[in-house]
């Protein structure tokens, strides 16, 4: 028997910024370079602050969700890019919602991250009987009846569909309504039969 021996060279892309974080996976090359060029992508997706776009977001499937693993930041990192880069990505998220909508909102993380008071939670229709639709996404306290306004027009023209009366964030009204059921379907509009109410539905 002979032995034969071999040296392999490796070429490692190593994220100079972000300590341990580095790949023998070439397509993630532009990726970790693209980072570069926005200061807060890194931090947004390391760490739990932003809750539409950060660790344990629900943006994330899988393995890399909820883990620090410098791997885990990585995948996170390239999804969010697609995300912040492709307004169609996932047109229909992981749970059959989202859109355009949410790659709008991960450039508004990328941009306003560093945003005094930068949060983000769960917004839920609700539509005067039902929870309907709902999604997260991050805002800041200036931003927050925009995006309350933008997740309005999403739940009711975009792929759920649903009337609206109230909306919640965090389990907290931020839109109220009058909570009725409503009956009365005329002239594109519903309106509630109880206080009259006209809801904001107009298919
Ligand atoms: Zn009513």
């Amino acid at each position: 028997m002979k032995t034969r021996t071999e040296t392999v060279v490796k070429t490692y892309y190593v994220a100079e910024a972000w300590p341990g974080i580095e790949t023998e996976t070439e397509s993630y090359a532009p990726v970790i370079a693209g980072a570069y060029q926005n200061p807060y992508a890194w931090v947004i997706v390391a760490d739990g602050r932003s809750i539409a776009w950060g660790m344990g977001a629900n943006a994330y499937l899988g393995t890399c969700r909820d883990s620090s693993q410098p791997w885990a930041i990585l995948m996170r990192l390239e999804l969010f890019a697609r995300w912040c880069r492709e307004p169609g990505f996932k047109e229909r998220g992981p749970n059959g919602v989202g859109g355009s909508i949410q790659a709008e909102n991960a450039r508004f993380a990328l941009a306003n991250y560093g945003c005094k008071n930068y949060g983000g939670g769960l917004f839920k229709q609700h539509d005067g009987q039902y929870d309907r639709a709902c999604l997260y996404l991050d805002y800041t306290p200036e931003t927050l009846e925009t995006w309350i306004d933008r997740f309005v027009e999403w739940a009711e023209h975009g792929p759920v569909k649903h009337v609206t009366d109230s909306v919640f964030l965090n389990g907290q009204v931020v839109r109220e309504g009058c909570r009725h059921t409503y009956k009365t379907s005329a002239g594109g509009k519903i309106t509630c039969d109880e206080c009259g109410k006209v809801l904001q539905k107009l298919w």
